[in-house]
């Protein structure tokens, strides 16, 4: 079985005084979760240190949102892999759609963050998914693959038994127009088939995460599908409440798989 994972995603988002309530209101709903699901939140980098002292008693977990696809090095204004591990982060989400599209992050410099981030002990949450004009095409499969060979071919497949990969699609995020559960079970399901080609166990064993106007009204639905392993979070991990909903209903979806 694997272990349902729920992540936050609070891009640009929060001042110290917003985070600072958030993260308190978040510890009081979560405090019932069971450690069969995991919880994590990926903060402005500048906020990671805040949310890791206030979180340090608890089982919620700290990511970041991006890293440098370099170790080391005179890069200014970047932020490697090794200090956000340094400041308590276990995952790093690399590849966001926000990132390839709006700051030309290719496939290349994609894999190349992927490997930084793992040579750095941090889990990448791989992100991959269609525009709508991919989607209108029948393109979607195709550009999911694409973009995950860049990855597989850099890294190759045994670096996915440490990793995640998160199906966003792109016409879905922030739209509030989400896939509908079997639309993203066909997709995810087409991921674990290329995945299962390479390696039987890794595919087994690889969570694949669904991001797109994820609420807490259509999450359970969602993740009660065979492949759907949980969910990366955009708007809605922005309240705690409704955060806390969706990492409930990951917890009782597992019961129903
Ligand atoms: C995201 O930005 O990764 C995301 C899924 O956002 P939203 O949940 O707001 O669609």
């Amino acid at each position: 079985m694997r272990t349902s994972l729920v992540a936050g995603n609070w891009k640009m988002n929060g001042s110290r005084a917003q985070i600072q309530l958030l993260v308190q209101d978040l510890q009081s709903n979560l405090a019932q979760l069971s450690s069969d699901i995991e919880c994590l939140v990926c903060p402005p980098s500048i906020y990671i240190d805040q949310v890791s002292q206030a979180l340090k008693s608890s089982i919620i977990q700290i990511g970041g949102q991006n890293c440098s696809e370099i170790a080391i090095a005179a890069f200014t204004g970047e932020i490697s892999p090794a200090m956000l591990r340094d400041f308590g982060c276990n995952y790093v989400i690399i590849g966001h759609s926000e990132r390839r599209l709006l700051l030309g992050e290719t496939d290349d410099v994609i894999a190349a963050k992927f490997r930084v981030a793992q040579g750095a002990g941090l889990k990448p949450i791989l992100c991959v998914g269609e525009t709508k004009e991919q989607m209108q095409s029948g393109q979607s499969f195709l550009v999911v693959a694409r973009q995950l060979q860049t990855v597989l071919t850099e890294v190759g497949i045994n670096a996915f038994a440490n990793a995640v990969v998160a199906y966003e699609p792109v016409w879905a995020i922030g739209t509030g127009l989400t896939a509908t559960p079997e639309q993203a079970q066909n997709m995810h399901q087409q991921i674990r088939e290329k995945f299962s080609n390479l390696s039987l166990d890794i595919a087994a064993k690889l969570r694949i995460i669904y991001g797109g106007s994820v609420t807490s009204g259509n999450a359970r639905a969602l993740f009660e599908q065979q492949d759907i392993d949980g969910g990366l979070i955009g708007g809605a991990s922005l309240k705690a409440r409704d955060f806390s909903d969706i990492c409930h209903a990951a917890k009782s979806s597992m019961a129903s798989l």
